[in-house]
């Protein structure tokens, strides 16, 4: 059975519920409580369930999955296993026809794949070997220690994202600073040579916390770079004191940009600070990002705790 959550496990319960819940939900719920006896309560609540399953059934034929814009409480599991009863009331199904009242419906891609549920309304799914990140309805191919690309993967920067680098180049050098791409695209045989060299020179812990596994770099995404400034100090953690970096710090996300490797905070991407790395989001998803101050996996609950 499809995994998804609904506030309704505890129905009646929380029909009792006073002044802890001011939502308007809550007030809904008071309201029904009278007009309706307890049984026909507890029917309602099935009901509920029953018609959350269909209407999710119904999305999921319909085509692709549309952000819901209610998050419903943590914490409660819905379940279809109560029995059944024949003959149920029209009056009744007809009366929950308020899709405020509906559990979340299952959420799926557009080929039927579920997706997980994580934080911040965000979502997770696999397909053909890639995990996206669904972040308010926009996809992020998600490429990090945990997740990973098949090995033939990636040919080169994607055109949206060389197109949208040249568009943020250009309006650097209106505000006087030179910007360009110092690494782009790396296939997974390069970063896996690279990857051998730093060990070889490095040692292997040291270079686990940065440089990438091979499958598991960002660069191999094609929407990843690290950008080099006149002011110097490539690939070195100085590049945070140059004008280049002030000017993408402001700029970056106007042009669907983000810091990937953000600092102190290698504990939840797991990679020590890149003031350099940027990874191509697309605007919104980099603006939304950006205001929110975290980095991807803490936004969307993926960070990992501090070993
Ligand atoms: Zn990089």
């Amino acid at each position: 059975m499809p995994k998804y959550k609904t506030g309704y496990s505890s129905g009646s319960s929380s029909a009792k519920r006073t002044g802890s819940r001011p939502a308007p939900q809550a007030k809904k719920r008071r309201r029904r409580s009278k007009s309706y006896a307890a049984p026909y309560l507890a029917l309602l609540v099935l009901v509920a369930v029953l018609a959350g399953a269909v209407f999710g059934l119904h999305r999921y034929l319909d085509g692709p999955p549309v952000q819901s814009e209610q998050t419903p409480p943590a914490g409660t599991g819905g379940s279809l296993d109560s029995k059944v009863e024949e003959g149920e009331s029209t009056e009744i199904i007809s009366d929950v026809n308020d899709e405020t009242l509906l559990p979340e419906p299952p959420q799926y891609t557009e080929d039927g794949i579920l997706m997980t549920n994580l934080e911040n309304g965000a979502k997770m799914y696999e397909r053909d070997g890639l995990t996206w990140l669904v972040i308010d309805g926009k996809e992020m191919l998600l490429c990090n220690k945990e997740y990973s690309l098949p090995a033939d993967y990636g040919d080169g920067l994607t055109a949206e994202c060389q197109a949208a680098f040249d568009q943020m180049a250009a309006a650097a050098e209106k505000d006087g600073l030179t910007i360009w791409i110092g690494s782009g695209f790396r296939s997974y045989d390069t970063q896996k040579a690279i990857h051998d060299n730093y060990i070889s020179i490095y040692g292997e812990e040291y270079t686990k916390s940065m440089s990438a596994e091979p499958g598991h770099s960002e660069h191999q995404t094609g929407l990843a770079m690290d950008i080099a400034g006149a002011g110097g100090y490539y690939l070195e953690q100085e590049f945070e004191n140059t004008a280049e970096f002030a000017w993408l710090s402001e700029h970056a996300a106007e042009y669907g940009f983000i810091l990937r490797y953000q600092k102190d905070k290698s504990w939840a991407t797991g990679y020590i600070y890149e003031p350099w790395h940027y990874r191509y989001v697309g605007v919104e998803l980099a603006q939304l990002l950006w205001a929110s101050g975290v980095t991807v996996e803490e936004y969307v609950g993926l960070a990992k705790p501090q070993e």
